[in-house]
């Protein structure tokens, strides 16, 4: 079938079914806007089974999602989606840019989550955009971007439920939305360590791309970590 689409981490297959298509995860880690290139054996298929266990909490919890069902240790197959060109991020405490942005440190807990919007632009890198912004780049209406909103900040609770049960300190995240073939709003791409800060309650210890990002030790190790406390199978 078709490759409708390659991304840094993923591709995505047309399938034979118009309402499905196969979402593939790749062992390719890129960072600082692909600047730093690897492949990393085995992540894709954590990837695979960390964002499918996510995605199926969300479903459970009443979140409509693209996501339809897993089916190989890479593979999943998802609805296709008409992406907005926006990351949404929600964040609960200080890391990344954020603590650049306000000169603070890293692991501050923000007093209300802080919900950002990046313009989806390779070119430009990806800027962090406001509501006026939005608006004037008629990307999604008002109404929209306030449902994306109220979404993004319910995926938080739950999924710093599901954290806090795992002994895991939810930093951040990033979001995609899409509008489904009944142009209704969905959550789409991943939910994974390459999309949201994990850290180890207890020690701080990072278990996300940062360990990539700035060479701190093991990826997978990492990821194999928050697999199985989210209660996946980490072989096999
Ligand atoms: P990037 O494009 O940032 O390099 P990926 O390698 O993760 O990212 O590629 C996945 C691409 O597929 C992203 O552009 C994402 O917006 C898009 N995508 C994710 N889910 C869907 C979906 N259900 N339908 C259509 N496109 C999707
Ligand atoms: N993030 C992402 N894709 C991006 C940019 C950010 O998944 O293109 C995630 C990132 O992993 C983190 C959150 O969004 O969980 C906030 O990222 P931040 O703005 O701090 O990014 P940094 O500048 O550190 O890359």
């Amino acid at each position: 079938m078709a490759l409708l689409y390659e991304g840094k981490a993923k591709q995505l297959f047309t399938t034979e079914n118009d309402d499905e298509l196969r979402l593939v995860y790749k062992n390719d880690a890129t960072a600082f806007n692909g600047e730093k290139h690897d492949v990393l054996e085995g992540k894709g298929k954590l990837n695979n089974a960390i964002s499918a266990l996510f995605f199926e909490v969300l479903e459970a919890e009443g979140v409509a999602t693209h996501f339809k069902a897993k089916i190989s240790e890479t593979e999943q197959i998802v609805r296709p989606t008409q992406m907005i060109p926006l990351e949404v991020v929600v964040r609960n405490l200080t890391a990344g840019s954020l603590a650049r942005r306000l000169g603070w440190a890293e692991g501050k807990e923000l007093t209300e989550p802080i919900v950002e919007w990046y313009y989806k632009d390779d070119a430009i890198g990806d800027p962090l955009v406001n509501e006026a912004h939005i608006a004037a780049l008629e990307v999604v209406k008002a109404e929209e971007l306030e449902e994306m909103r109220m979404r993004a900040l319910h995926v938080n609770k739950i999924l710093l439920k599901l954290c806090q049960k795992a002994g895991i300190l939810l930093v951040d995240f990033k979001l995609e939305f899409g509008f489904a073939e009944d142009g209704t709003l969905i959550l789409a791409d991943e939910v994974s360590p390459d999309t949201c800060r994990f850290w180890d309650k207890e020690t701080g210890e990072k278990m996300d791309k940062d360990v990539y990002r700035y060479d701190l030790g093991s990826l997978q190790s990492g990821y194999e970590t928050i697999l199985s406390r989210i209660g996946g199978v980490v072989h096999g």
